[in-house]
């Protein structure tokens, strides 16, 4: 199998060769047609296993098919939290690499840094926001984000969020977002508590675990 077999656009695949990639990963290979169909997923998978591009490839596809006209607003259209400002660096990285012949745009936010070159990022267009969940509610309590045009949440290394103690964070979030939405769960470990945040999250989703 390759990845001119899983749906994923030109300028798309474009990218993924320039990185390299020859090969779907397995997690690639059946995550990626469940998140195109619009689906919430729910996938069991480690780092290393290429999960990031599993979820960043099909939503760049996703928000650039129905990229919305008119005037640029900074309402970010996607989500992705992550555990640590080390991965949200990353996976921002990651969505500039494989959208790189798209015309998306992505940021990313985390604590530990000054918050005034965030909201100056932040009042610039944004389609795709990469953040860690305590430095999100700090923007959205100085009202320098708005979360309610969010289209797709990603949970990544979910379990790891939890073990950090960001549940309330995250409950708190979710409790901002639309309801109608497209959920994405990563975790490596499916703890009781993993199950309960899946079952409040997701609708139907698809299951993957590599
Ligand atoms: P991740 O599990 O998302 O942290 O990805 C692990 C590493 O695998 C990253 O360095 C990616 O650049 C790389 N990678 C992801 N997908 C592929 C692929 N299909 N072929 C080769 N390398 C890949």
């Amino acid at each position: 199998p390759d990845f001119n077999a899983l749906g994923l656009s030109e300028p798309i695949r474009r990218a993924i060769t320039d990185a390299g990639y020859t090969t779907p990963t397995p997690i690639q290979l059946k995550a990626i047609p469940l998140v195109l169909s619009g689906g919430d997923l729910l996938a069991g998978a480690q780092t290393g296993t290429g999960k990031t591009a599993g979820f960043t490839l099909p939503i760049l596809q996703l928000l650039s098919q129905k990229k919305t006209a008119g005037p640029a607003k900074s309402c970010p259209r996607c989500l992705i939290l992550t555990p640590t400002r080390e991965l949200a660096a990353q996976v921002e990285e990651s969505v500039k690499v494989y959208g790189k012949y798209l015309s998306l745009t992505s940021a990313v936010i985390f604590g530990g840094v000054n918050i005034n070159p965030q909201i100056t990022r932040l009042r610039k267009p944004l389609d795709i926001l990469v953040a860690t969940p305590g430095r999100l509610l700090d923007h959205v309590n100085q009202k320098t984000l708005d979360l309610t045009a969010i289209e797709i949440l990603v949970l990544d290394e979910a379990d790891r969020m939890l073990d950090m103690g960001f549940i309330h964070d995250i409950k708190k979030i979710l409790a901002l977002l639309p309801k109608q939405r497209q959920n994405l769960l990563f975790s490596a470990t499916f703890s009781d508590e993993i199950k309960a945040l899946a079952d409040k999250l997701l609708r139907n989703p698809g299951f993957v675990e590599v």
